[in-house]
């Protein structure tokens, strides 16, 4: 499995931002839809 501790998800309708500090295997959803993964280079702000 995917190793997703550390990595940052997003919600493209309200904008939240989630951190996986434990990966228990599921998927992430928000708004009714799955979070997208944040790419790092997307980080510089
Ligand atoms: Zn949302």
């Amino acid at each position: 499995m995917e190793n997703r501790v550390g990595k940052i998800y997003f919600c493209e309708i309200c904008k939240n931002e989630v951190k996986f500090e434990k990966d228990g295997g599921g998927q992430l959803f928000c708004c009714g839809q799955p979070m997208q993964e944040k790419q790092a280079k997307e980080e510089a702000n």
